[in-house]
């Protein structure tokens, strides 16, 4: 008792003309802190992006947790399934698995070759598959971007693979960089081998705004898809990738040694976008 009349009483006395100074404080304390809870994307830039746009310098332990994830895993027969592949699509061959797109079945068995070369090379990688093909509620735990987001938050590197849409409606092969924690020097090295996307590719996908790097392997077309659909070609394909990508990774993370200086040495590709991608995509 006492205490709380007393401050009552001290409020009342400061009212008055200071009221509204004080409730603009008070506005200007709660509003932008409820939108600034946890790490905040970068800006767009003022005109979109039509090449590499950015820099991996954000560096990592050798040990780092690499999650390798399969695009469209969870979003088959619904709205981004990804891209039949232009084997089917155009030159009518049977889908390799019936239900899924074709995309999906490479992105599964390139997902796990990664994972499986990465961990003979002495990285610290998982794959994960969230098992149900679709799933509708963005929000499930089970999806590749919550699952993802997790590790991302949790202080890991998440790479979800995919495959391009053929010409015209594809770009190419190439990283198209995790936004919310830094640009990464796996990315940077990811970027050096297949090319890399603007951040802001479509004003910043959704897999990047959750911590996710998407890397692009190839259009789905010609020698690639070829190569991936001929039985005789497929494993040598599908190593060829593999060995690529974890070549990338291992020196993202010799990079993080050195401090992050980014030693990577050549012309970085730029993929040059242009009417869009497959609208399927
Ligand atoms: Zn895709």
């Amino acid at each position: 008792m006492g205490r709380i009349p007393l401050l009552l009483g001290a409020l009342l006395i400061l009212s008055g003309p200071a009221t509204a100074g004080l409730m603009d404080l008070l506005e200007s304390i709660e509003a932008p802190e409820i939108e600034t809870e946890g790490p905040l994307l970068p800006p767009l830039p003022a005109e979109p992006g039509r090449g590499k746009n950015w820099v991996g310098t954000q560096t990592h332990n050798s040990d780092l947790p690499i999650l390798v994830l399969a695009g469209h895993a969870d979003s088959q027969k619904i709205a981004g399934s990804g891209t039949p592949g232009k084997a089917v699509d155009v030159g009518g061959a049977a889908p390799m698995q019936k239900g899924i797109t074709d995309e999906l079945y490479w992105n599964l068995l390139t997902a796990k070759q990664i994972v499986a070369e990465g961990r003979r090379q002495g990285l610290n990688m998982r794959f994960y598959d969230p098992g149900v093909r679709t799933i509708r509620n963005v929000e499930d735990p089970r999806t590749n971007w919550s699952t993802g987001a997790r590790h991302a938050k949790e202080g890991g590197y998440a790479l979800e693979i995919h495959y391009d849409a053929y010409a015209p409606h594809g770009i190419g092969p190439g990283i198209i960089p995790s936004v919310l924690y830094g640009f990464s020097v796996l990315d940077e090295a990811l970027a050096e081998e297949f090319g890399g996307y603007p951040y802001d590719y479509r004003g910043m996908l959704g897999a990047p705004r959750k911590g996710i790097s998407m890397l692009e392997i190839g259009q789905l077309e010609g020698v690639l898809e070829a190569g991936l659909r001929d039985s005789s070609q497929r494993q040598a394909t599908l190593d060829r990738i593999a060995k690529r990508v974890v070549k990338a990774l291992r020196r993202g993370l010799a990079n993080s040694s050195m401090g992050g200086t980014v030693l990577l040495k050549g012309r970085i590709g730029e993929p040059v976008l242009g009417s869009g991608e497959e609208v399927r995509q």
